[in-house]
């Protein structure tokens, strides 16, 4: 346990939230923040690539939300009964999102995964899920299946499927039972476990372009094949955009790819902060849900008008001409740089980004295309030395954390500009003369 994690000791580990405490680091007491800047009670201002992960798009503190919140302060802005500011939000989300005719709200992306599934659940009649290898959706029981397979890979079984492993303790073995696990990338795998299982099999649920191992886009193919397949046996595709939703363009990754999906899940930059997450989709998948059809979906907090007026803000400033330019700037100067800088000082390492997250993964430079691939490529003895370095004295929050056996992507808000990025190099450049490859290697 670090000085940094034991500044609340009654919270559990020191931490509201356990994602806080960073590896290596621990966690920072955080006194105010600004743009792109974290100010901590050491009195530091780090330059934030973490940025709420992901969810503080417009960077921390901005005046939009600002504004819309404090204005929803003279209209009960704790009330979750329907407002025009609901009724404006679902619309301007659906015209923007290739698969929403409908939207229903939710307070995290946890929900509306769980919620999906049930949703395909329902209008399928049937129980299994296809979920991939590495594709986080959240901490639900039902999901938290072969996220992390490291150090061990799970094994092909018999059934072309992965072993089953739990993401945490906790999870009964009869849960993991209705996940068919799948590598990513493998488009095979996924023909032979509809060939075998598709009569019972509710939904394919992915993260169209994997940000959870670090930066892993789908082969090309691999979208147009999940779409044919489950179109054809009658399964649910759902995309999940909890991560990917509103960060290259407005309509998220199926915008990008041109795959539409049947549903489609949302939180983190839904909200640019605020807590918001949602489903959308297609309005005959949609309408199962009450009150027009069955499929129970609600919740105490769910639609409060405070996330709400927060949400419309921010989809407002997404749409603000040249929004999108800005951040495929940052995202292209972030890939292009951090792969220059590595390379000049021998480092091998392979760099991708998507909407302002860029996944930097060293220790080699072959682009990793599943969860096997990330873990045995990731040099993380490496890369944790170099993230202390990074934090410590180079003050940048996050930039080029290690997760368990991959890398956390390096994210950027609106709010930080082409100058913060070179900073940033700058720094990345003087780490990496202080912490030579080969001396460090893992
Ligand atoms: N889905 C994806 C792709 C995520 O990355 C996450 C969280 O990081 C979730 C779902 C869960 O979202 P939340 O933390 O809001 O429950």
């Amino acid at each position: 346990m670090t000085e940094h994690s034991t500044v609340a000791p009654h919270l559990v580990g020191g931490v509201a939230s356990g994602w806080n405490a960073l590896t290596a680091i621990g966690a920072v007491q955080v006194e105010k923040t600004e743009g792109p800047y974290i100010h901590d009670a050491r009195g530091r201002r780090l330059l934030d690539f973490i940025m709420g992960w992901g969810s503080c798009f417009l960077g921390h503190n901005p005046l939009a939300l600002r504004e819309a919140l404090t204005d929803a302060l003279q209209s009960g802005f704790l009330h979750q009964y329907e407002t025009e500011a609901h009724a404006r939000l679902a619309e301007e989300f659906c015209a923007a999102v290739p698969c929403a005719e409908r939207l229903r709200l939710a307070n995290s992306g946890l929900e509306s995964t769980m919620y999906a599934i049930r949703v395909a659940r329902a209008v399928t009649g049937r129980r299994l899920v296809v979920k991939f290898e590495g594709h986080f959706h959240g901490l639900g029981d039902q999901l938290m299946w072969n996220v992390d397979s490291s150090p061990s890979p799970a094994a092909m079984g018999p059934d072309g499927l992965l072993e089953r492993s739990p993401g945490t303790p906790g999870l009964p073995d009869e849960v993991g039972e209705l996940v068919l696990p799948l590598p990513w990338n493998a488009p095979a795998a996924v023909d032979r476990v509809f060939a075998e299982r598709g009569e019972d099999i509710a939904a394919v649920i992915l993260e169209p372009v994997c940000l959870n191992i670090g930066c892993v886009s789908p082969d090309p193919g691999m979208l147009e094949r999940l779409r044919e397949v489950t179109t054809q046996y009658g399964a649910l595709l759902i995309f999940d955009e909890v991560l990917t939703g509103f960060r290259a363009a407005l309509g998220g990754a199926q915008e990008q790819y041109g795959v539409v999906p049947d549903l489609a899940t949302y939180g983190k930059a839904f909200g640019c902060g605020v807590p918001i997450a949602g489903i959308a989709g297609k309005a005959q998948y949609m309408d199962a849900i009450a009150p027009v059809g069955d499929v129970q979906i609600s919740g105490t907090n769910t639609g409060r008008q405070m996330s709400v007026v927060g949400a419309l803000a921010a989809l407002r400033e997404l749409k603000q001409p040249g929004f999108y330019q800005h951040i495929t700037a940052l995202n292209d100067r972030l890939v292009t740089g951090i792969a220059e800088v590595m390379d000049r000082h021998g480092v091998p390492a392979y760099t991708g980004g998507f909407g302002g997250r860029v996944g930097v993964h060293i220790g080699s430079t072959e682009r990793p295309r599943t969860m096997a691939e990330v873990a045995r490529l990731y040099n993380k003895p490496y890369a944790t030395r170099l993230f202390e370095l990074l934090s410590e004295k180079y003050e940048l929050y996050g930039f080029l954390l290690p997760l368990g056996y991959c890398p956390e992507p390096v994210t950027v808000s609106a709010a930080h500009t082409l100058e913060h990025v070179d900073e940033a190099l700058g720094r990345l450049d003087d780490a990496l003369r202080d912490l030579p490859y080969r001396e460090a290697e893992g």
